[in-house]
């Protein structure tokens, strides 16, 4: 769907000039990907894997591996063999709770997977049974399982919180079961995307000591998942080393091994900065605009939960002051609409170019190409993004502004 031109541009507006896209056009920033999970690496106390669901660009995800990112989080055995076929030395964890067999085979012994999250007595029936010796019919000895538990949601934009994890009253079971399968266990959440507080993982945590002290299993490694925060207008998020700090100290606090190791598996917060897109306004009506992408494309979150993102006009020859906006995107239906507001110049009209940024997570991967719309060319920019959580901007807050760890 997508065409990767070798192009390099200096910013959206050389693009734009140079190109006069009639389609949408992907910009990526691999210095702002990179930027981010170099953060990541140094900065978290513990291993960082790449939600690949985020962003599965083969460009982006040889990147993420160049600045250190060796293990992934794959749902999908498309996902597997993906990220396989890019990168042999890394190590894939199949984090969905829900596989089929076949997958879960073809993981395991085509591709070298060892590492799988479950939530229920019959996952872990299924991964047991399909990692058997094809021939021995022998159980394989070198499991790694993780146990997703369920915990809330409240303080993320994004709820992952009903669909996934037993509960408390099934955990403690589910351990005990799953330690008699493996060498290594795990304890593995989400706290939903775009989590906006620190606190979410200080509460997941606690569910999880809940869980171990219940259990009195051996647990090897905790995961306290995504939601790592990006930052986006009207939602500007506390410093990730807030996040990083509150989430070590309850580890330690964590009746585990005391080796167990600490994972994360950010998505969200190491692509979003990755990509931007031009989009071109095919027609105005009073302060609605039809672009050319749209909730079947990049824009899937701006339609489905009213998620703002940055727009700027990239004409020259705009000069009144900036009007909210709402768009209308290329399909034929009603629910193509992102109500925003996005704030453009006020004479913006048809023909003119828009760049929409932060688009890198959940975005760019969204495209689908419904109603014959979804083409898109990408190319590489060197500039900014939008905006940043890594580009030394942002000071951190004074003493008294950063939550206190208990
Ligand atoms: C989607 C997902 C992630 C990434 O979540 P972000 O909010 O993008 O950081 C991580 N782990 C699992 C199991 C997921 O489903």
């Amino acid at each position: 769907m997508h065409s990767q031109s070798e192009a390099s541009f200096a910013d959206a507006r050389a693009v734009a000039r140079a190109l006069q896209p009639d389609d949408p056009v992907i910009l990526n920033r691999p210095h702002a990907a990179r930027r981010a999970a170099k953060f990541f690496v140094e900065s978290f106390p513990g291993k960082v894997l790449y939600a690949v669901k985020a962003n599965p660009a083969p460009d982006l995800i040889e990147v993420l591996w160049d600045a250190g990112v060796t293990h992934y989080d794959v749902a999908s055995i498309a996902e597997v063999r993906l990220v396989r076929a890019l990168l042999p030395e890394a190590v894939l964890c199949f984090m969905h709770p829900i596989k089929t067999r076949g997958a879960i085979r073809e993981a395991y012994h085509q591709h070298g997977v060892k590492t799988f999250s479950l939530d229920s007595a019959e996952e872990l029936e299924k991964i047991v049974d399909a990692c058997r010796d094809p021939e021995t019919g022998e159980p394989a000895r070198d499991l790694r399982l993780c146990v997703r538990i369920r915990v809330s949601s409240e303080y993320s934009e994004l709820s992952l919180a009903s669909k996934f994890g037993c509960d408390l009253l099934e955990a403690p079971g589910l351990l005990q079961q799953s330690r008699q399968h493996c060498d290594w266990l795990g304890v593995c959440f989400h706290v939903g995307s775009q989590a906006m507080s620190p606190f979410a993982y200080v509460q997941a945590l606690d569910r999880t000591r809940a869980a171990i002290a219940e259990a009195s299993v051996v647990i090897d490694m905790i995961d306290v998942g995504g939601g790592f925060p990006s930052i986006y207008p009207g939602m500007e998020p506390p410093p990730l080393e807030d996040y990083f700090q509150i989430i070590h100290q309850h580890f330690y606090a964590l009746p585990v091994a005391y080796n167990a190791e600490l994972w994360c598996e950010p998505g969200r917060a190491l692509c979003a900065e990755y990509s931007s897109m031009i989009v071109r306004v095919e027609r105005r009506r009073s302060d609605e605009l039809y672009i050319n992408d749209g909730a079947y494309g990049a824009l899937y979150d701006a339609a489905h939960v009213g998620w703002r993102f940055p727009v700027r006009a990239l004409e020259d020859d705009l000069r009144d002051a900036s009007e909210d906006f709402a768009f209308y995107g290329p399909t034929c239906d009603d629910a193509d609409y992102m109500a925003g507001p996005f704030p453009l110049p006020g004479d913006i009209q048809a023909g003119d170019y828009i760049e929409i940024g932060m688009l890198g997570a959940y975005g760019a991967a969204m495209k689908t190409g419904f109603n014959g719309f979804g083409e898109a060319e990408v190319v590489t920019v060197t500039d900014e993004p939008m905006m940043s959580l890594f580009d030394g901007s942002r000071v951190r807050p004074e003493a008294d502004n950063v939550v206190s760890l208990r």
